[in-house]
């Protein structure tokens, strides 16, 4: 629906190697066919894992394609203008830093070379704003997840506002939040704001507890924190009080079957009561997985961009064009954006809304 693709968008969850599109795929499969990617897919196939466990996979496989730095700004660009072709204004990336032997790859170069996408595409005058946040992979334990927020710091003073926070992702099966409690301490003394996965999986309730008192800036997904869903009242209690936005992704929930049906998603509690959400896209790792595994690459089988989750929510929840306009505005005052910034998305959603409404 045209409606839907003018909606100006704020996009907040995005993961850079999970919004990878099925033709920068092709491009990356090509680039590497020494990989065999094929093989490395059916040996996922074969086994008995659940989805979530899949998804974890598939990311696996995605880093053995993104894995130098010419990779890196191909994707990081190409992710870029996906988005602002979608619609989006205003986004904000995250990617874990990774290091690789091989290709000469560090940590270091990996967030300066995701910073030159945006500045190239900025310079290119790609009609989006384009922040980023240095995500930690909760597999990785403490030491790794304190030096990836001393280099996050380091960035957040060098990178003329582009850095702006830290997320807490990876497997929520894996690890303990009270692990990296010291290091998500530290981000936050020094100015980054945090965007954390929480209760991705019924059995993450006391990490929540825990977590929920540094606050973060914003909760990934927090499918499980409200007690119909096995979470409780002092869960949802600390997210009120502290009215916590946030980020929910209802195709990847119902996709990666942590959430039943569409119509269960946990964005109707949190919407009735009037709880800041933004609507993020899907995570694409399913949608890559049966790419991989060559059965469709139907875009009608997955959602795959951040306006079909808008008309999506619209029809589930029988949400208004108004009330979808106000969900999308309001999503300005939920990002990490210095001040100045907001004011001027605030101007551009004024003027368009004249135009599209
Ligand atoms: P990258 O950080 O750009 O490499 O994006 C992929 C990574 O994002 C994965 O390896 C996970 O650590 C993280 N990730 C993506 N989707 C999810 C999710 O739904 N839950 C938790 N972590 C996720």
């Amino acid at each position: 629906d045209l409606f839907y693709r003018l909606l100006p968008k704020v996009e907040l969850h995005a993961h850079l190697n999970g919004s990878v599109s099925s033709e920068t795929m092709e491009t990356l499969i090509k680039r590497k066919p020494h990989l065999n990617i094929e093989h490395s897919m059916t040996a996922i196939r074969r086994g008995q894992r659940r989805s979530l466990d899949e998804c974890f996979q598939v990311f696996k496989v995605i880093h053995q394609l993104v894995d130098s730095e010419e990779d890196i700004l191909m994707v990081a660009k190409a992710v870029i203008q996906e988005f602002a072709a979608d619609g989006v204004k205003y986004l904000e990336l995250r990617s874990t830093p990774r290091e690789v032997t091989e290709t000469g790859l560090t940590k270091q170069r990996y967030i300066e070379t995701v910073l030159e996408a945006i500045r190239q595409c900025k310079q290119e005058e790609v009609d989006i704003d384009v922040r980023f946040i240095v995500a930690v992979d909760r597999r990785h334990g403490p030491l790794v997840a304190m030096e990836t927020v001393k280099l996050a710091e380091d960035f957040l003073l060098s990178s003329d506002g582009v850095v702006v926070g830290l997320d807490l992702s990876g497997d929520p099966t894996v690890g303990h939040g009270k692990d990296l409690l010291s290091a998500l301490e530290k981000a936050k003394n020094c100015g980054l704001k945090l965007a954390l996965h929480l209760s991705e999986v019924p059995s993450q309730r006391e990490e929540s507890e825990l977590l929920l008192n540094l606050p973060p800036d914003r909760i990934g997904h927090g499918t499980f924190l409200h007690p119909e869903f096995g979470g409780s009242d002092s869960l949802v209690d600390k997210v009120c009080k502290q009215n916590i936005p946030i980020e929910m992704c209802l195709t990847s929930n119902v996709k990666g079957q942590t959430v039943p049906s569409y119509d269960k998603h946990h964005f109707q509690y949190w919407y009735k009561r009037g709880h800041p959400c933004v609507l993020c896209k899907i995570t694409r790792c399913l949608f890559l997985l049966f790419l991989l595994f060559r059965q469709t690459d139907d875009k009608g089988v997955f959602c795959t961009d951040l306006s079909q989750e808008y008309q999506l929510a619209a029809s589930t929840f029988g949400l208004t064009q108004e009330a979808v306009w106000m969900l999308s505005q309001q999503a300005i005052g939920y990002t990490f954006a210095p001040e100045p910034i907001k004011q001027r998305l605030e101007k551009k959603w004024a003027e368009l809304k004249q135009q599209i409404l």
